[in-house]
């Protein structure tokens, strides 16, 4: 089986395994999916859903939270970790959205991924769940199960990762693909833990089972 043929099996089984998988950040508005990501870096997203609500309670809109104080903004993400610096972010993206964007989010990749604070992670997240377009959202999860798959050899950076999945994976299927590799990796095929390769899905295809 080559990688594109292993790709296909995998989007497959996963679809069976997770019918229903999507993105576990909260969010009924786009910006709002925008300043969740930021935080939910080096913080689980059960956290940010619950710090965002407060956020949010206080600061409704983008401009609200465009206007308001960066070390307001702080101390009330600050459960997130990394409040200085997530807290400036999200007022500079914010403020940007405001200004530039009339307090929307622009529908472009490159245009995303010039808002402060936004890498390709968040980029293509937005991408895929706000507009439905094909994206592929290489976080830590998704990074360490191609790996152990055999869907990419050795590659731990994250664009090159992102690089080598476009080459084998359906750009429609890219979206659903990296939020299921996202349940499997906390459910099945732990970081922390030994994975449970005997109650696997993929344990007769997977190159590394353990
Ligand atoms: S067989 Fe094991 S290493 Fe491979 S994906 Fe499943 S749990 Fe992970």
């Amino acid at each position: 089986m080559n990688k594109k043929e292993l790709a296909l099996e995998v989007i497959e089984r996963l679809k069976n395994e997770y019918p229903d998988a999507d993105c576990t950040l909260e969010y009924d508005q786009a910006w709002k999916l925008l300043v969740s990501v930021r935080l939910a870096a080096q913080c689980t997203d059960a956290r940010v859903n619950v710090v965002v609500k407060g956020l949010f309670e206080k600061y409704p809109t983008v401009e609200a939270l465009a206007a308001a104080d960066v070390a307001d903004i702080e101390e009330i993400v600050r459960p997130c970790g990394l409040g200085k610096s997530k807290a400036r972010d999200i007022s500079k993206c914010m403020k940007v959205l405001r200004d530039e964007y009339n307090g929307k989010i622009p529908t472009d990749f490159k245009s995303i991924l010039s808002l402060p604070g936004v890498g390709r992670k968040s980029a293509n997240l937005i991408m895929g769940d706000v507009f439905g377009k094909p994206a592929i959202v290489t976080d830590t999860h998704c990074i360490r199960l191609v790996n152990r798959i055999g869907l990419v050899d050795g590659i731990k950076d994250p664009k090159k990762v992102e690089m080598a999945l476009w080459e084998i994976v359906p750009p429609e299927e890219g979206s659903d693909f990296c939020h299921r590799l996202v349940w499997h990796g906390r459910d099945v095929c732990t970081a922390r833990t030994k994975p449970h390769c005997e109650r696997c899905c993929l344990n007769d295809i997977c190159h590394q089972i353990i």
